[in-house]
C-alpha cells in the first residue's frame, strides 16, 4: 500500500508528459498518465486519484470533457495544463470546476507550487463548510469567522462588510483561482450588474492597502488579470 498522493497525469506531447510524470515521482507522488480523454476518463475512474493535471488540447475530444466527467460527482482537485493563452479559456475551464490553470511553457517549480495549494485547498473545504467556525491560518493572516475579525502579523484590519466577505469566501478556497464573475454571484448575488467588476477591484484594492503588504512579503491574494483572484502565500 502506498500512501504517496495519486496525480493523473493528461497529456498527448509526450516530452510534457514525461517531464511532469518524472518531476511528480521525484517529488513524493504517484504519476498515472492517460494520453486521451477517452483514457483519461477510464483511468480517472479506476484509480480515483487525488488530483488531475489536465491538457485541454487532447487529440480524440476537448479535455473540458474530462473537467464535466470529474465535476458530476467529486470536488477532486483539477489543475489545467495548456497552451491556450485566451482569457476566455481560463475563465470557462474554471468556471467549470477547474481549480487552477498553469499556462504553458512552466517551470517544475511552479507546477509544483500549484499542486500542493490545489491538494491543501481540497483538504481544507472536505474538512469544513462554508464559512467555517473557528479561525483561519495562513502565515501571518488570521480570519476568526465567528468574530468576523482580521489579523495581519498580530495587527488587526479593519475591513468593511463587503472587504470583509470577499476575503473569507477567498479563504475558504485557498489555492483556488476563483473567477471575477464566481465573486461577483457570491458576494452580490441578484443585485450583481455591469458595474459589479469594478467593485470588486476596488474592494480589493482596498483590502491591499489596507494589509500593507510590502515587497518581498507574502501577499496571500494574487491577481490573474482578466480571469480572477487566488488566496495563497
Ligand atoms: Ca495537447
Amino acid at each position: 500500500m502506498s500512501n504517496k498522493y495519486k496525480v493523473l497525469l493528461v497529456e498527448d506531447e509526450q516530452n510534457i508528459r514525461t517531464l511532469v510524470s518524472t518531476m511528480l515521482d521525484t517529488n513524493g507522488y504517484q504519476a498515472i498518465v492517460a494520453e486521451t480523454c477517452s483514457a483519461a476518463k477510464l483511468m480517472y475512474d479506476s484509480y480515483m486519484p487525488d488530483l488531475v493535471i489536465l491538457d485541454l488540447g487532447l487529440p480524440d475530444a476537448d479535455g473540458i470533457q474530462i473537467i464535466h466527467h470529474i465535476r458530476k460527482d467529486a470536488l477532486t482537485p483539477i489543475i489545467v495544463l495548456s497552451a491556450r493563452t485566451g482569457e476566455q479559456d481560463k475563465v470557462r475551464a474554471l468556471d467549470l470546476g477547474a481549480n487552477d490553470y498553469v499556462t504553458k511553457p512552466f517551470g517544475s517549480a511552479e507546477l509544483l507550487a500549484r499542486v500542493r495549494a490545489a491538494l491543501r485547498s481540497n483538504r481544507h473545504s472536505s474538512d469544513e463548510g462554508r464559512f467555517p467556525g473557528g479561525c483561519f491560518v495562513l502565515g501571518k493572516l488570521v480570519i476568526n469567522y465567528d468574530a468576523r475579525r482580521v489579523f495581519l502579523n498580530d495587527d488587526e484590519i479593519k475591513l468593511t462588510q463587503t472587504e470583509y466577505n470577499i476575503l473569507a469566501f477567498l479563504s475558504e478556497h485557498q489555492g483556488k483561482m476563483m473567477t471575477y464573475s464566481t465573486i461577483i454571484k457570491t458576494i452580490w448575488g441578484d443585485t450583481a450588474d455591469d458595474g459589479s467588476i469594478k467593485k470588486l477591484q476596488v474592494n480589493m484594492d482596498n483590502i491591499r492597502k489596507k494589509f500593507g503588504v510590502k515587497p518581498g512579503d507574502a501577499t496571500y491574494i494574487k491577481n490573474e488579470l482578466g480571469v480572477g483572484y487566488r488566496m495563497d502565500l
